[in-house]
């Protein structure tokens, strides 16, 4: 009886119900079979399983259509194939000679559903799953994360999942580090700029100390009188083109022409440098009174002075914004000192002076303390003492006394020469302190650009480097499992073609799961293996059974017309032998002899010696007759101690020669039993076949009579029956 397996179940509960009760009734078919139970229950039992069938295969096609099965197609071919061969089945079970022939129908109908179950349904599983069908699938609550990995597997293959799962990190890392280096690269695009403004800077600086010096020396020359100014102020005017057309070109530049906010006061610039030849001309022709022109040129002054602070509020760098606010300040602080000069040089010219210009005089002053404290808010400590160093120097120290003595209206003792250039070094000295902030402006630029362009190509080189190696890593990583796997999958297949010689061990000693596959693989080898050989073995013992069992089939067929005392065929058999020989002889015409022999008072030798004595010589006898005995020839045991001898294709003439030879060695012979010698001999009648015979008996019975004959004429002789000769 075949036991249901698990394994075939499909998890559909209707169709695995079928498979079973098909199962059932061909096990039921079997042991009736087996049992030899009446051919009315058989025939019944193969009915009932034909109409199951029908049954099971209307029910199982009609999900697969249900499930849009695409191969039902086959699916179905292969159930109609079944249909066909029913009858032949019950027409090979009704014909069957012997239950052997009747059981080959129950082990072919237990092969084709364990076939079909296995090569058909079960492949179809997974349509069942889908379709809502499977047991488990109904029961199976899923939580979020089951669900995610489902979706993955769904829609990402296992090489693709490796290269996301690395690529994606990097992708991120490396959008976070292009941020990064975006933001590098603006500071490096502002730092370049503000390198450019700097330049703007010392410029304004520049043309700002080249025109006060210019308005000082333009004011002190409409008042003066011996033209003492008029050498330096021509020196001046032309310091003060160069440096403007300097600073125009440079403005020029296309990254300062990109900053607005700027532009409004160089447009003026130009303007205003444009109209300076006239204002020029107004001074040499003494047109212009002095404060008109100073006011002139503090105009276009304040002009340009307003570049500085915008620029400082452009800045990204909070020290370059810090130092440029600083220098603006200067910048405003030199230029008032610079008004205060042109004013002082006018009064101390003019002996005196307007209530008014005195104010103006005296507001400048105000306006330098402004400007100092908005240095003091910018500047750094050192920058704080330099300007105080400055500021209690002797220079500065004359410059109060000058200023002392204008507020006092005593300007009998000064002398505008000394405070112009007095005033003059003063405003050097801070043009000094300027110069060396906008050379701290420019470091600090620089170094910020190399800091910058380092950030940059570390960054670059960092991401390439990343990139390259989880890249590299990532090929690596890929191709080595891919190998696994396919070293896996190729040994599965090997495995599922009946190869078991593959033997697979995981190359890491690190555990993982690719090893647990590897080890899951070879226990399944080994346990198909053992299988396998247990499979042969059983085979071979199953084999060897039944080779045992012919072996002694042929034995007890050979044991029944075989005398086992002395070796030689039983009467029976002989009967049956020498009968068919007859025929044959018969219809080819050829010789066929008989000798009918008898051990000569046998009587005696069991009376004497004892009946196993007399055993041995029925033995001695019959292997000495054997021997000599062709292989075509009979020889029978038919009496106690009466043997026959069939000679085929052999004359009577022939077989008196046979005879004496036998009889002659018998007589010469000797047996050794139990220190007894025992001699005997052997009387031999013989009667070959005549064209009338139709039966051995007829034959035998005159090789009866000639033996009957030898006997009689004193035995240990053989007589012809024909011809009755004697010895
Ligand atoms: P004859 O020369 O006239 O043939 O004398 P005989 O004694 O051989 O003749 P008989 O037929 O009177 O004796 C045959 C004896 O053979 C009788 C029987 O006890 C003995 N005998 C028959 N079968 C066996 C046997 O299987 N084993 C032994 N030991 N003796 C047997
Ligand atoms: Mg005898
Ligand atoms: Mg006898």
């Amino acid at each position: 009886m075949i036991k249901w397996h698990e394994g075939l179940s499909l998890g559909v509960k209707s169709i695995d119900d079928d498979h079973k009760q098909l199962l059932n009734i061909i096990n039921r078919l079997s042991d009736a079979i087996r049992d030899g139970n009446a051919q009315e229950i058989i025939d019944k039992t193969f009915q009932d399983l034909e109409k199951y069938v029908i049954e099971h295969f209307h029910r199982e096609e009609l999900l697969l259509a249900k499930c849009n099965c695409l191969h039902i197609k086959e699916h179905i071919a292969q159930h109609r194939e079944f249909a066909k061969k029913v009858p032949e089945l019950k027409a090979k079970l009704a014909n069957a000679k012997n239950s052997a022939m009747a059981q080959e129908v129950s082990y072919f109908l237990t092969d084709w559903l364990f076939n079909h179950i296995i090569e058909e349904d079960i492949p179809t599983i997974g349509l069942f799953e889908k379709c809502g069908l499977t047991e488990q699938k109904k029961n199976k609550k899923k939580n979020f994360i089951s669900q995610i990995t489902k979706k993955t597997i769904e829609n990402f293959s296992f090489t693709k999942r490796i290269f996301l799962s690395a690529i994606i990190p990097l992708l991120g890392m490396l959008l976070f580090g292009t941020i990064i280096l975006f933001n590098n690269l603006t500071t490096y695009i502002n730092m370049k700029k503000t390198s450019s403004i700097t330049k703007i800077v010392s410029n304004v600086d520049r043309v700002v100390h080249d025109m006060q010096i210019e308005r000082g020396l333009s004011s002190g020359d409409i008042t003066c009188i011996d033209g003492k100014f008029k050498d330096s102020l021509k020196e001046q005017r032309h310091t003060l083109d160069i440096s403007a057309k300097k600073f125009l070109e440079e403005v020029n530049l296309a990254s300062i022409k990109r900053i607005d906010v700027i532009q409004p006061y160089i447009k003026t610039f130009q303007m205003d440098h444009s109209s300076l030849k006239e204002l020029r001309d107004k001074i040499d022709a003494k047109t212009i009174t002095q404060a008109e022109a100073i006011k002139s040129y503090t105009k276009i002054i304040k002009n340009i002075l307003n570049i500085t602070p915008k620029i400082a509020f452009l800045n990204y760098d909070r020290e370059i914004s810090s130092n440029i606010t600083t220098l603006s300040s200067l910048q405003h602080l030199k230029e008032s000192l610079g008004k205060q000069r042109a004013y002082a040089t006018m009064l101390i010219e003019n002996k005196d002076g307007l209530l008014e210009e005195f104010i103006d005089f005296a507001t400048l002053e105000g306006t330098q303390e402004a400007f100092f404290e908005t240095f003091k808010q910018s500047a750094s400590k050192s920058q704080k003492n330099a300007y105080n160093s400055i500021m209690i120097s002797d220079i500065a120290k004359k410059v109060d006394e000058y200023k002392e003595s204008i507020y006092l209206r005593k300007f009998d003792s000064l002398n505008s020469q000394v405070w112009f250039d007095s005033m003059t070094d003063l405003i050097d000295e801070i043009k000094i302190f300027e110069d060396s902030l906008l050379f701290k402006i420019d470091s600090l630029v620089d170094a910020s650009i190399d800091d910058s362009v380092i950030h940059l190509l570390l960054w670059l080189s960092f991401a390439t480097t990343i990139l390259i190696v989880t890249l590299s890593m990532l090929y690596t990583f890929r191709t080595s499992t891919k190998y696994q796997i396919h070293q896996l999958t190729d040994a599965m297949k090997d495995l599922a073609k009946g190869g078991r010689s593959l033997r697979l061990s995981p190359i890491n000693i690190n555990r993982d799961e690719l090893a647990f596959m590897y080890d899951a693989y070879e226990t399944t080898r080994q346990k198909l293996l053992k299988g396998d050989i247990y499979t042969q073995l059983y085979l071979s013992k199953k084999e060897l059974e039944i080779q045992t069992h012919q072996k002694q089939n042929v034995e007890l067929q050979e044991m029944a017309y075989i005398d086992p005392l002395t070796g030689a065929i039983n009467r029976r058999k002989f009967d049956e032998l020498s009968q068919e020989e007859l025929e044959r002889s018969n219809r080819y015409k050829s010789e066929l002899s008989f000798l009918m022999l008898d051990i000569d008072h046998f009587k005696n030798i069991n009376d004497t010696y004892g009946h196993d004595a007399g055993d041995e010589v029925l033995k001695h006898f019959s292997a000495i007759c054997l021997k000599m005995a062709r292989s075509l020839d009979i020889v029978a045991r038919v009496g106690g101690e009466e043997f026959v001898v069939m000679l085929r294709e052999t004359d009577s003439k022939g077989a008196f020669i046979f005879a004496e030879r036998f009889r002659q060695e018998i007589f010469d012979s000797e047996l050794n039993i139990d220190g007894n010698i025992i001699k005997y001999s052997v009387s031999i009648g013989i009667s070959s076949r005549k064209e009338d015979d139709k039966d051995v008996r007829s034959i035998l019975q005159r090789a009866d009579k000639a033996l009957y004959e030898a006997k009689n004429a004193g035995r240990n002789r053989s007589v012809v029956y024909s011809n009755a000769a004697k010895n």
